[in-house]
């Protein structure tokens, strides 16, 4: 299969072109002649699999002919850094197009929102808190819009957007093709497909399948040499791009500094970070400047950069569908990827669960030359936060030195972020 037997506009098969695609992914070859056809769909993919052109690539089609200026694609996403990557993705494979488009999300000042929104655009590729603050204000006019995509729809719901997505539904044209995407299909997201689709066209790529292109690897290795065996895997190790995943922030913070100290060009994400840092770190990671991004599941949720040659688990995913999550970031598309996993003696039912998913047994490897007799210190005190000092009421149980938990930080929230300024792009 090739792009040219979808009979894309030439304007839109020079953007895949200036891309470097040559050849369709699955969900691309199933999704845009469905799209071009003007039908809902409902597609089963996760990140990685190239769902962003597969519905950015029909949109682009679609929108080619007619009027300028007016809101006329919408995409909802979950988190801010996902709106950016789709938004870079129409601004990619529309650089031949006379079209706009731009982003909103919370977190960022709103009056550049409104001025951008003011002088127009085509595109929206929004979040759905200040996405609802837009419309509430009659800051954005959607009574143009024709397409609606809703992105990572299982990610929204699981973050407690569904009512908020209603609320966007209410304020959009009856008349409008939808286009949903999720990687998994809950209760909740087969409700909200059958109330916004009309006779949908279901696509899907394996769920949980991961890139072929992938080979796995478990580390065994006791807690406390972890980040040792992190730094010997990463001397031993012709690596370009790693992402290294911990369980909780704090692990990732002080894994960061870590690496830095030993020479590495590394940085962290994680949800205590302000939009900018955040930014800094991913658009650093993308670029190149930083050779290691330590993040937690959720803060890395949905990054896409094309060059991660390694995904390293310094502690193992919660699920293996997480560990599937995970390991998409690397070999995307075409690329070869590694994905290597430290493992302690606790995580033996977790490994059982991966390698049932992953449907054979994961080659265990020992690092030659790793010193794995040092003993661990008399109190292991690697990332163990120091004691708290007994609260007066309500005190805490045992979990007082626990590492806290990552926590959910919904993108595009109103009241929870700083502002600063907000990027826009236009698809020239
Ligand atoms: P996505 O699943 O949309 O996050 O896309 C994953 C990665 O695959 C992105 O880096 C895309 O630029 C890339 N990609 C998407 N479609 C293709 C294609 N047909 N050929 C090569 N790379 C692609």
């Amino acid at each position: 299969m090739t792009f040219q037997e979808f009979k894309l506009h030439p304007d839109v098969a020079a953007g895949i072109t200036a891309a470097g695609y040559v050849t369709p992914t699955p969900i691309q070859a199933q999704a845009i002649p469905a799209v071009m056809a003007g039908r809902d769909v409902m597609g089963l993919a996760q990140t990685g699999t190239g769902k962003t052109a597969a519905f950015a690539l029909p949109i682009l089609h679609r929108l080619q002919p007619g009027g300028r200026g007016r809101v006329r694609a919408l995409v909802v996403a979950p988190t801010r850094e996902l709106a950016e990557q789709i938004n870079d993705s129409f601004i990619a494979l529309g650089q031949k197009m006379r079209l706009t488009s731009t982003t909103i999300y919370g977190g960022v000042g709103l009056n550049p929102q409104v001025a951008t929104l003011r002088r127009g655009v085509d595109i929206v590729v929004a979040c759905p808190g200040r996405l609802l603050d837009h419309i509430g204000q009659g800051t954005i006019d959607l009574s143009k819009l024709e397409v609606l995509v809703l992105d990572e729809a299982d990610q929204m719901f699981d973050m407690g957007f569904l009512p908020d997505i209603r609320r966007i539904l209410k304020a959009v044209p009856k008349t409008r093709q939808t286009l949903l995407f999720s990687a998994t299909m809950p209760e909740a997201i087969r409700g909200l497909a059958g109330e916004t689709l009309t006779n949908p066209v279901t696509v899907q790529v394996d769920r949980v399948a991961p890139a072929v292109t992938v080979s796995h690897a478990l580390y065994p290795v006791e807690q406390h040499l972890k980040t040792a065996l992190l730094l010997g895997l990463l001397k031993h190790t012709d690596t370009e791009s790693v992402l290294v995943f911990t369980r909780t922030k704090h692990r990732a913070k002080r894994l960061d500094e870590q690496l830095q100290k030993a020479g590495y060009r590394a940085a962290s994400l994680q949800g205590n970070l302000s939009q900018n840092r955040r930014q800094a770190a991913l658009d650093g990671f993308r670029d190149g400047s930083f050779q290691i991004l330590v993040a937690t599941d959720i803060a890395a949720r949905g990054i896409d950069v094309s060059q991660i040659s390694h995904v390293i688990n310094y502690d193992i995913p919660d699920t293996a569908e997480a560990y599937i999550h995970r390991i998409g970031r690397t070999g995307r598309a075409a690329r070869s990827g590694d994905a290597f996993t430290l493992v302690t003696g606790e995580d033996t039912a977790m490994v059982r669960a991966i390698e049932k998913v992953l449907g054979k047994p994961v080659e265990r490897r020992r690092l030659e030359g790793f010193d794995y007799t040092v003993p661990a210190p008399r109190k292991d005190s690697e990332f163990a936060r120091p004691p708290r000092q007994p609260a007066v009421r309500r005190p805490k149980p045992a979990a007082a030195t626990a590492p806290e938990a990552e926590s959910a930080k919904p993108a595009g929230t109103r009241r929870r972020f700083k502002r600063n300024g907000a990027r826009s792009g236009n698809a020239r």
